[in-house]
């Protein structure tokens, strides 16, 4: 069908997100092209007239992106059941509405994006888009070059099969090595799991760039947004 769901239209808007959005349809709150809807079973397209409490929905955002400095302890969803921090907790008021691109776990630090446009987000999170994630890694363990340069034919661990990792051997620190990794996937726990597949055990996971943004000198907890210009020379 043409269009997209009246949810979808009124969660990008940035009005409330696509669940409360079908919650505010079945209360009555939503009227589309004068009618005041039941259902949120129905799609509409840009020359549809859609209220909100009798506001008319505002036109589409242009699409805006930022770089934040993961720390760690904090998770990447919007709405942790065990009532944990999130990373979307401690963000500075001006921001409108956003989501994250991709997620980090919970004691990764470093560059995750946000944007105020879903669609976005999905392309560019989704593991066809491609983009290079890189690494810097603390691991408890020895390793060395040679078990490294295994990890660039990609690996299977428990079933699961990894794409082609570029990793390489920094420095040791005592009982820990540091390493760089470069991975195009974003699979759930990938550095972990495939580092753990060489004996290494991860203590410190910091994302240092993803795509063509770079953490940089961003401190943590920061914010920082990328302009517009440099946006539509990336994106
Ligand atoms: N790989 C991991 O194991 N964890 C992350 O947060 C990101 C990549």
């Amino acid at each position: 069908p043409e269009g997209e769901r009246i949810a979808k239209a009124i969660a990008r808007a940035g009005i409330a997100s696509r669940r409360d959005a079908e919650a505010l349809i079945e209360a009555g709150r939503v009227t589309l092209n004068g009618q005041v809807l039941t259902s949120p079973a129905i799609n509409v397209t840009d020359s549809d007239r859609i209220t909100v409490d009798g506001e008319p929905l505002p036109a589409r955002e242009r699409t805006r992106l930022w770089l934040l400095h993961k720390p760690r302890g904090v998770v990447t969803t919007a709405r942790d059941p065990e009532g944990r921090q999130t990373v979307f907790d401690g963000l500075p008021e001006e921001l409108p509405r956003v989501v994250a691109i991709g997620r980090l776990d919970i004691n990764t630090e470093g560059l995750l994006l946000l944007t105020n446009d879903g669609g976005l987000a999905k392309v560019i999170a989704h593991p066809d888009t491609g983009w290079l994630r890189r690494y810097r890694v603390r691991a408890f363990g020895d390793v060395t070059q040679a078990d490294l340069d295994k990890l660039k034919k990609g690996v299977t661990v428990d079933g699961m099969e990894y794409g082609p990792v570029e990793a390489t051997l920094d420095r040791a620190q005592g009982d820990n090595v540091w390493l760089t990794l470069g991975l195009r996937e974003g699979k759930n726990r990938e550095v972990k799991r495939i580092l753990e597949h060489l004996g290494l055990s991860v203590n410190r996971l910091i994302r240092v760039s993803f795509g063509p943004f770079q953490l940089g000198d961003l401190e943590v907890g920061l914010v920082e947004e990328i302009r517009t210009k440099v946006l539509k020379e990336q994106l």
